[in-house]
């Protein structure tokens, strides 16, 4: 059985990992005609920018913002919490953010970190987005994870749970193009090959996810849930 996406929410820690982890994804559905809102709970770059600054604030932002043009997401929310100090916050104050951006923007579907993830703010946000859109709440019907390089990478070789995709979105070359594009837009986090978050290994992952169904790219999710 089938189930449409109209409307789908991305709910991450920080900005860019909407654009590793689904890019391709969001690029191809923004076309396809699926409206599209991103939630990003952090608006700085943390240990990278100078303290009392406010440039990598207004960076970060503006990156987020431009990649998400690129992606063709049509409603960006950037919340103020720290970089690396979400751990600071209580889980319950976090739901509540989470459950207030689902009720405004009515998404059936919703892409988040995983739980595989080394990263300690990727693993609370896939909490606390089952927490918000768990069922009878809202409009949420289904929610998936998606990988991001490094963080993913370094879980798996840590003791967490490994990443296990179901579900295999295909994407023509232009849908990495723009993924490519929205990652140039976060500049440094953009690293030299063989960083995982270079631009060749992000190429590299998505033949690889493609070449495990048969298909030249994709990019993969793990199913956390789904009402059809
Ligand atoms: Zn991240």
């Amino acid at each position: 059985m089938h189930r449409t996406i109209r409307r789908l929410m991305v709910a991450v820690a920080h900005g860019d990992d909407e654009t590793l982890g689904a890019g391709g994804t969001l690029a191809r559905l923004a076309d396809e005609g699926v409206r599209i809102g991103l939630c990003v709970l952090t608006d700085d770059d943390g240990s990278r920018s100078a303290p009392g600054s406010g440039h990598g604030v207004t960076s970060r932002r503006s990156a987020v913002e431009q990649a998400a043009k690129i992606l063709g997401i049509e409603r960006v929310s950037v919340h103020s919490f720290g970089d690396n100090r979400l751990d600071t916050v209580s889980q319950l104050e976090l739901n509540r953010v989470f459950e207030r951006e689902f009720r405004e923007f009515g998404p059936d579907t919703v892409l988040t970190t995983s739980l595989s993830d080394l990263n300690y703010d990727h693993r609370l946000v896939s909490r606390c987005v089952r927490v918000a859109a768990r069922p009878g709440k809202g409009t949420v019907r289904e929610i998936r994870c998606f990988e991001v390089r490094s963080a993913t990478d370094v879980g798996e070789a840590s003791g967490l749970p490994v990443f296990s995709p179901q579900i295999w979105q295909p994407l023509e070359p232009v849908h990495l193009e723009r993924k490519l594009e929205a990652l140039r837009a976060y500049g440094d986090e953009v690293q030299e090959w063989p960083s995982p978050r270079s631009e060749r290994g992000t190429r590299a992952l998505a033949e690889y996810r493609g070449s495990q169904v048969s298909v030249p790219l994709a990019e993969a999710f793990e199913l956390v849930r789904a009402v059809l």
